[in-house]
Order: C-alpha cells, then sequence, then structure tokens
C-alpha cells in the first residue's frame, strides 16, 4: 500500500524550476534510497513531502490524507496533524547545542505532544539505548563526534514515533570511519519495517539496504527499480552516466 503518492510535483525557486513534475510512490515498509547528482533537487524534494518547502503545483499524499491536492494545500491544522507522522534527519544533525542528548529527544514529545514525564523518560532512555548511547544521555551535542551527534538526531526523531522516516545525506557530514554505525541504525530501522527515503551517495548502503533505488536528475524523477535494476541494468543513459561517476 502506498503512503506516500506523489504526483506531478512542481517547485520553483524564483525562475529556476527545481522540481519539474515530479511523481512516484512509496509503499509502508520500504526503504527508498534517492540517488542523483548535486543540485538535481533531491533535498527539496524530501524537505516539501514534511512541508518545509511549499511546493508551486501537484499533490503529496500522505497516509492516506492529502497534504495538497493539486497545489492547494490542506489546512494548516491538518497540515500539522499529517506532517507530525513524518519525521526528517538531516546532513547537519541539527541538535540544539544549549540542550543535553537527553534534553534534545525529549523535548518535541514534552512541548509538541504533551507526553507525561515518566513516558518521555522512559522513551528517551530506551532510544538512546537503541542507538547505543545511554553514557551520553547528559552530555551537550559539542562533546560528541559527528557519527554520535547522528545518532542522537535519528533517537530523537524516533521519539515522535513517526510512521515515516526521511533522511537527507544523514553521512555526507562524517569521516568515512564514522559513516559506518550511522548506516548500521539505519540498517536496524529497516529490519524494523520503518518506512524511509534516505538520500545518499551512499551506494554500497543503497544496494544492501534498499529495497527500491529511485534516481532524480535536474529537477526531474528519471527511474526507479531494485537495486539490482538500477545499479546491474539502468534504463536510462543519464542513469548509467551518474552511476558510472558514482559507483
Ligand atoms: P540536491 O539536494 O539534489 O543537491 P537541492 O534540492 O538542494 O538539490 O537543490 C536543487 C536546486 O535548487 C539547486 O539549484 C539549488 O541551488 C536550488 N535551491 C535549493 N534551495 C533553494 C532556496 N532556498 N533558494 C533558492 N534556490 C534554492
Ligand atoms: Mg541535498
Amino acid at each position: 500500500m502506498a503512503i506516500i503518492q506523489v504526483s506531478q510535483l512542481k517547485k520553483s525557486f524564483g525562475t529556476l524550476d527545481v522540481l519539474k513534475s515530479v511523481s512516484f510512490e512509496v509503499n509502508r515498509n520500504d526503504v527508498v534510497a534517492v540517488i542523483g547528482p548535486s543540485g538535481s533537487g533531491k533535498s527539496t524534494m524530501l524537505r516539501s513531502l514534511i512541508h518545509l518547502e511549499q511546493v508551486n503545483g501537484g499533490t503529496i499524499r500522505l497516509l492516506d490524507q492529502d497534504l495538497v491536492r493539486e497545489g492547494v494545500y490542506a489546512s494548516p491544522q491538518q497540515i500539522k496533524q499529517i506532517t507530525a507522522k513524518m519525521g526528517m534527519v538531516f546532513q547537519h544533525f541539527n541538535l540544539f547545542p544549549h540542550l543535553t542528548v537527553r534534553e534534545n529527544l525529549e523535548l518535541a514529545p514534552r512541548t509538541v505532544k504533551g507526553e507525561a514525564d515518566e513516558i518521555v523518560r522512559r522513551k528517551s532512555a530506551e532510544l538512546l539505548e537503541k542507538v547505543g548511547l545511554s553514557d551520553k544521555a547528559d552530555n551537550y551535542p559539542a562533546r560528541l563526534s559527528g557519527g554520535q551527534k547522528q545518532r542522537v538526531a535519528i533517537a530523537r526523531a524516533l521519539m515522535m514515533d513517526p510512521e515515516i522516516l526521511l533522511f537527507d545525506e544523514p553521512t555526507s557530514a562524517l569521516d568515512p570511519e564514522l559513516t559506518g554505525e550511522v548506516l548500521q541504525v539505519i540498517k536496524q530501522l529497516a529490519k524494523e519495517s520503518m518506512t524511509m527515503m534516505v538520500v545518499t551517495h551512499e551506494m554500497g548502503f543503497a544496494r544492501e539496504v534498499a529495497g527500491k533505488v529511485m534516481f532524480m536528475d535536474n529537477g526531474e524523477f528519471i527511474e526507479s527499480g531494485t537495486p539490482d535494476e538500477m545499479f546491474g541494468n539502468p534504463q536510462f543513459e543519464r542513469t548509467r552516466a551518474f552511476l558510472q561517476k558514482s559507483l
């Protein structure tokens, strides 16, 4: 069942058409790797899904609710309710520097969801254990390595019980030796059937973890397929050219 349905999505910044009628679907429990050259619109597409960007046309249907239908947005209240089921992890972590790790995790559930203290406490302890950072709960982000920061960011996203998780180049800001620990957490989430879209340059990871690989180029969705199809036998010359440079 498709829980992300995007059709004819258009977004421009001024005169620059960044998304040119992009259409695709993601099923529940899918792990989709999104690949493509820098500037092709991958971040804009992901950000549009959680309403960090306002699109200029097209439809985004999430979990059977229209976020935007043929360019017309749902009400602010509906938008909030729909996007609350989505989590996002950014390249540069976006942790709150003045809050400890535990406080970073607990802020949104307390303030946005109004969850009870003991529930929030239990969840943050569980999730820090899940990402292997129980011993860092009282540290400030500045004291952590990049890989640890990104694992905190993932745990923080999970605190809101998202049904869909979006990752925008989660390992691109990390030293190579730290990417593994972050990819390992994402791999574990895939095993637990979390629905995820992951923009990534890690072709090995895409091949191993993604059920579907989606290629974007110059604001267009070009093609998607299983990793075997996409890496073994891409249908479009643009995909072939990109993969030749990336593999
Ligand atoms: P990718 O993530 O694939 O590298 P982006 O979605 O970040 O691509 O960017 C696509 C294009 O949109 C690029 O040309 C970029 O410069 C432009 N762009 C992105 N965000 C903005 C913005 N806020 N204002 C103007 N141009 C933007
Ligand atoms: Mg990007």
